[in-house]
This record gives structure tokens, sequence and C-alpha cells, in this order.
């Protein structure tokens, strides 16, 4: 299956830690040829020079999803370097948690600008080039949460239900021009996600809960190469994983 992974062009956001970053050492391992953006440059140079070392191909570019004009560079300087963009893996994401009568309404707007519309920014930067080229992939990340909403959960939720409710839309608004839209809904995951949680007790609690059970960030590499090695004419809609013991 790797076959069908070696020469794409594989946007990634998100890809400093974490899921990204595992997908990303994964695929260019494959040989794929990566774009990798999120806003700490320092670590995703880190990662591009061991691509680069393990003789692999990948650039870094600095990048807010926040920022439109940022999503849409990452993807630009994919295209100028590589000729062409295969697949889109919108993965940056941000989870802090809380009650909502805490109003911890700077922490609801980051959610709704990274989850959402930083989603949104991602598919609409490759959308012209995808149909132009008539193919491409856009792999969105929602998450357990994006299924089931839970307490403390209710802004992070409601983005990841937003993620599957918008690539539903969109997979049949493509379609026709054989673009291929995955969700990619993830349980507990160790990565860094649980380190922006402010909340006091809550951020402490899931830091020492969330290891004790969660499945490592490759697991989210394993997911991607699935659905991007399918067969063009296969589109893996969704995909839904969590550790065994999780509820
Ligand atoms: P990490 O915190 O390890 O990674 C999050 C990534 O998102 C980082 O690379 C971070 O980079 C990037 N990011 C955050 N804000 C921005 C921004 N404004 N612009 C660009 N990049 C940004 O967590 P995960 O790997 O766990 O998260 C990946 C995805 O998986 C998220 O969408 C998350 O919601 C989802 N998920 C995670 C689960 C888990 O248990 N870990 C479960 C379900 C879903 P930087 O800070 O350098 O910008």
């Amino acid at each position: 299956m790797a076959d069908n992974i070696s020469g794409k062009v594989i946007v990634i956001t998100g890809a400093s830690s974490g899921m990204g970053e595992a997908t990303a050492r994964d695929l260019a391992a494959k040989g794929a040829r990566l774009a990798l953006g999120a806003r700490r440059q320092d670590r995703l140079d880190a990662i591009v020079n061991e691509i680069k070392d393990a003789g692999g191909e990948a650039l870094a570019v600095a990048t807010d999803v926040t920022r439109q004009e940022d999503v849409q560079k990452l993807v630009e300087a994919a295209k100028d370097a590589y000729g062409r963009v295969d697949v889109i893996f919108n993965n940056a994401g941000l989870m802090p948690l809380s009650p909502l009568e805490s109003q911890r309404v700077d922490e609801w707007n980051q959610m709704i600008d990274v989850n959402m519309k930083g989603t949104l920014y991602g598919i609409s930067a490759v959308l012209p080039v995808f149909k132009e080229q008539k193919s491409g992939q856009i792999i969105n990340v929602s998450s357990v949460y994006g299924h089931k909403a839970v307490p403390n959960g209710a802004v992070y939720c409601a983005t990841k239900f937003a993620v599957r409710a918008l690539s539903e839309s969109l997979r049949q608004e493509v379609k026709d021009y054989n673009v291929r839209v995955t969700v990619i809904s993830p349980g507990a995951v160790d990565t860094e996600l649980t380190e922006h949680i402010s909340e006091p007790g809550l951020g402490d609690q899931l830091r020492e809960f969330v290891p004790q059970i969660a499945v490592p960030a490759s697991t989210m590499a394993d997911m991607v190469s699935f659905a991007v090695s399918q067969p063009e004419n296969v589109d893996v809609n969704e995909i839904l994983f969590r550790p065994t013991v999780q509820p």
C-alpha cells in the first residue's frame, strides 16, 4: 500500500508536535513529499532536517491557521516546490477544556478559530488546485468528542462536530471532480494537547489520566496512511479510533 503514498505531495498543519509530527515522519519515510505548517518554526525546522538527513523530502512554512493568508502560503509553497498538491491533512487543533460557566471566552474563540476556521482555510487553499488537477484528498481531524458531547467540552465538541458536518457537505460537493474527503476522529492519543488546559484542577487531572490510557501518536499516522494509500476510486470517509479501554 505504501506505493500509493510515495511521491505524493502532502500538506500537514499542526506538524510541529503530536499526531501531525508523527504523521509527517511516517509519510516521509514512505516517500511522500511534505509541506509542514505550524507556528513553532524551530520545531518544524528540526523535523524537516531530520527527514532530509534520512533521505526524505520536506519543507517548513511558519503557519498560523487562524490567518487565511498563512494557510494559502503554505499550500502555495508546496505547489511551487513540488508542482502539485495531492493531500492536505488539516490536523492543527487546540483543546482548552472548561465548563461554560467559567466564561473563558478567549479560549472559545481560539478553538473556533483554530479547529473550525483553520480547517476551512485549509480546504479553501486546496480547492482551486484540486479542481484544476481533478484529483486530491482532504483529511480533516475531528474527535471522539465530535461524536459525543461531554461536560467541560461544549465548545471543543461543537468545533469537532462542525468538522464532521462541513466535511460531509464538502464530500458531496467535490466528489464529481475526483476529490476524496476523509474525517479521522481519534480518542485519547499521547500528545501535547492537554498542556493548554488552563481550568484549575481539570488540566492536572487530564494530564495525569490521559497518558495512562492513551495510544501513541503513530496510531494516527497509520490511519492517515490507510486512507491515503487506497486506490483513487476509494474514499475512506470516516475513521473513528480510540484506546480499547476508553469509554
Ligand atoms: P498537539 O498539541 O501535540 O499538536 C497540536 C498541533 O496544532 C501543534 O503542532 C500546534 O503547533 C498546532 N497548532 C495549534 N494552534 C495552531 C495555530 N493557530 N496555527 C497552526 N498550528 C497550530 O496535539 P495533537 O497532536 O493531539 O492534536 C492534533 C489534532 O488531533 C487536533 O486537531 C486535536 O484536536 C485532535 N485530537 C487529539 C486528541 C488527543 O487525544 N490527543 C483526541 C482527538 C482529537 P504550534 O503550537 O507550533 O502552532
